[in-house]
């Protein structure tokens, strides 16, 4: 499998090739599942622990004209794209998001049932 070739941070597009990491976007990523290049990201340092933190959401990796781009975007902020075409379902950070506005939904259901 031809390696994928450190040129710059995916996230915020650093280029100083001697620090840039790469990050498994699925940890624990089995021999089925998005294997090879498509489940690995180039990040620098401060990306890569911000992605670890949660703090920036990773979608996935989809063809672009330059052959691949890193969809992602920060907690808290509007993703790039509908949820149904996230590639990156199994990201345990994914499921969190979905999970707190289920939350939210459920905490004014039961005001509004409290007569008290
Ligand atoms: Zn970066
Ligand atoms: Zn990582």
């Amino acid at each position: 499998m031809a390696k994928l070739v450190k040129i710059k941070c995916e996230i915020c597009n650093l280029t100083d090739k001697k620090i840039l990491h790469y990050h498994h976007i699925i940890p624990q990523c089995d021999a089925m599942c998005h294997n090879g290049k498509n489940n690995i990201s180039i990040l620098c340092p401060n990306c890569h622990s911000s992605v670890h933190a949660g703090d920036i959401i990773i979608i996935g990796v989809y063809p672009s004209s330059d052959g691949r781009c890193l969809m992602w975007f920060k907690k808290g902020e509007e993703p790039p794209i509908s949820k149904e075409f996230w590639l990156v379902k199994d990201n345990p950070l994914v499921l969190t998001i979905g999970g707190e506005s289920d939350d939210l939904e459920n905490m004014s259901d039961e005001k509004s049932d409290n007569k008290e």
